[in-house]
């Protein structure tokens, strides 16, 4: 795909994954089922704590089980990506250790340092993730933004809205400081007179 584009190709690319990985049903021979079916991307918990481990919004805030950690090692030995979006920070810390600071991927996210929700990963947590190469995508969707109303700008600017998407951290960058700053100027910044043609009735 990546040569159809430099080759001026305008299409569209897809990612398969799971969001949870409740599927495995406790047995790594489903990571080669799911492998041979097209996923390349496995999230490792989603609202739940599972049979790999605790999940952000779980009850253990546990970290990897003996089964996670052979889990995520056999993903990352077959380079499939593993997405932590959901995952608890001991889940995290324990991935990383697992994989030998394996780059790891928040497909979904916001920052407690931008916003205190328990639905977001502390800035300390994401700032291990990117030391190992891994990327992080953010949201601005309400729970993870505390209700800045960013959803609202998404929906009235689309376009800036995709831009935003595709934000990645690097290290030593802080995105709680960068939405904070990003939010002033917008505040101070003067109208912008194609605004209201864009967004929609
Ligand atoms: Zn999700």
């Amino acid at each position: 795909m990546l040569s159809q584009r430099a080759d001026g190709e305008r299409i569209v690319g897809a990612l398969l994954g799971t969001e949870g990985s409740h599927a495995l049903d406790g047995e790594l021979e489903n990571i080669d089922r799911l492998y041979a079916a097209g996923f390349r991307m496995m999230g490792l918990q989603h609202f739940f704590d599972n049979r790999l481990g605790g999940s952000l919004h779980g009850e253990s805030q546990t970290g990897l089980t003996r089964f996670g950690i052979d889990a995520v090692k056999k993903m990352h030995a077959m380079d499939v990506m593993i997405d932590v979006a959901h995952s608890s920070e001991a889940t995290v810390r324990d991935t990383l250790a697992a994989t030998g600071n394996g780059a790891l991927i928040v497909s979904h996210t916001g920052f407690q340092g931008h916003c205190p929700s328990p639905r977001n990963i502390s800035d300390e947590t994401m700032a291990l993730i990117t030391q190992a190469g891994g990327l992080i995508g953010v949201g601005f969707w309400a729970d993870v933004t505390c209700g800045e109303e960013r959803d609202r700008d998404c929906r009235g600017d689309p376009l800036r809205c995709e831009t935003l998407w595709r934000v990645a951290y690097r290290p030593g960058f802080r995105l709680g400081r960068f939405c904070h700053d990003a939010h002033r100027r917008r505040a101070t910044a003067p109208p912008d007179p194609s605004a209201g043609r864009r967004r929609a009735p």
